[in-house]
């Protein structure tokens, strides 16, 4: 059942659209507005680079603001160790920025230094459901692989992710197949809010790339590449030596037949099939016509030699890139001042609408 039933009734009248703060026009004109997250694992895999990462750099050059975040909360919500946190937001700012993040042209920063995510989350969790956070596919997954606690962080991790995304009105939430379902948990949210509160949030679309949503293990096709519960030998990460890159594309673990096909019952040869098709930049039918005739060798042989090569420029920048901390740090304190201004005024909107701390004052005509 929905939350919203158990929600006590509320003889609240909603308020009107307020959008981008108090003294912003009630209607403004945007454009679209980009918002992803991800994780300060420092070790990010071909699937983040592929589902994600690839899309942000792209996103810069469509949206007003594209903006994004390192989550370091979403980090805490499973074991880790707190004194290698901070040099895993470097590694990850500096992949980001290695790919091809530029940020005089997106907004990037640290989550934990935007108190306001932490704020909306705990309100928003007024509109979520606990039966739809513990149906939660990542949820399920992670609380499993949990040894010593099952944090209530890690049931909560939807809700933060939602005021993530919602603080900043995004319109598009750039992502992996993973990704799916929180992204409609989050419209649901929206939705609940608008519906209990008044028209206050925007319903976000997901934008999940047509090919490339969802890399398997390369060890074992039954699961995503991933940073947690994945193989080592079936993960590419993209700081890997070209030579472990095709090490491993050669080791990777293929289906029965011989033909290059993509087929449900081929997750292996599909899998190399989609991953080849987005490093060429041309569509699966191009690769598997391109493949006719040949042996599943000649892929894998392909596939680790172009995804090398792909790779290799972003390893370098970030050699480069990763030596100063400083500047990272810099760069993220700038994107967080930026992100601050426009997660503020959206807090102050939701606040008011739920009544919470006094009411904002009607800025009238002096008198
Ligand atoms: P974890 O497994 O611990 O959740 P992760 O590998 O999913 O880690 P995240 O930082 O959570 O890493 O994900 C960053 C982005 O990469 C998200 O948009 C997610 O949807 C996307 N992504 C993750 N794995 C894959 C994959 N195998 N294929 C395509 N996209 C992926
Ligand atoms: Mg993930």
């Amino acid at each position: 059942m929905a939350a919203l039933a158990a929600a006590p009734d509320s003889d609240q009248t909603g308020p009107a659209v307020l959008r981008g703060g108090t003294d912003a026009p009630a209607v403004p004109s945007r454009s679209v507005v980009i918002f992803s997250g991800i994780q300060p694992t420092g070790r990010k895999h071909l699937g983040n680079h592929i589902g994600g990462i690839r899309q942000y750099v792209a996103g810069q050059d469509k949206a007003a603001p594209a903006i994004y975040c390192i989550v370091d909360l979403h980090a805490v919500t499973v074991e880790y160790e707190p004194v290698k946190l901070r040099e895993r937001v470097y590694d990850t700012t500096a992949i980001l920025l290695a790919a091809g993040l530029d940020p005089e042209r997106c907004i990037l920063f640290r989550q934990g230094d935007v108190h306001e995510h932490a704020e909306l989350s705990w309100l928003l969790s007024s509109v979520t459901s606990v039966g739809e956070l513990n149906r939660m596919h990542q949820f399920r997954d992670k609380s499993a692989q949990q040894r010593r606690l099952v944090s209530a962080g890690l049931l909560f991790y939807p809700v933060l992710q939602a005021a993530d995304v919602l603080a900043y009105r995004a319109d598009e939430v750039p992502v992996g197949e993973d990704q799916r379902e929180h992204l409609e948990l989050m419209r649901d949210v929206a939705e609940r809010f608008n519906g209990r509160f008044g028209e206050t949030l925007v319903l976000p679309a997901s934008r999940i790339p047509e090919v490339g949503a969802r890399v398997l293990d390369l060890q074992d096709p039954a699961r995503k590449m991933s940073t947690t519960g994945a193989t080592e030998q079936g993960t590419v990460y993209v700081l890997d030596e070209p030579g472990t890159i095709a090490k491993k594309f050669r080791r990777a673990v293929t289906d029965s037949g011989s033909e290059i096909v993509r087929a449900e019952d081929k997750p292996g040869v599909t899998n190399l099939i989609e991953i080849l098709a987005v490093v060429r930049g041309v569509s699966p039918e191009a690769v598997e016509h391109d493949f006719a005739g040949r042996g599943y060798g000649d892929l894998k042989t392909a596939v680790g030699d172009e995804v090398a090569g792909w790779l290799a420029p972003v390893r370098e920048r970030y050699e480069a890139l990763r030596g100063d901390d400083s500047q990272l740090e810099g760069i993220l304190a700038e994107g967080a001042e930026k992100a601050r201004a426009i997660a503020a005024g959206t807090l102050a909107d939701v606040r008011e609408a739920m009544g919470v701390g006094p009411a904002r004052r009607s800025v009238g005509p002096a008198t």
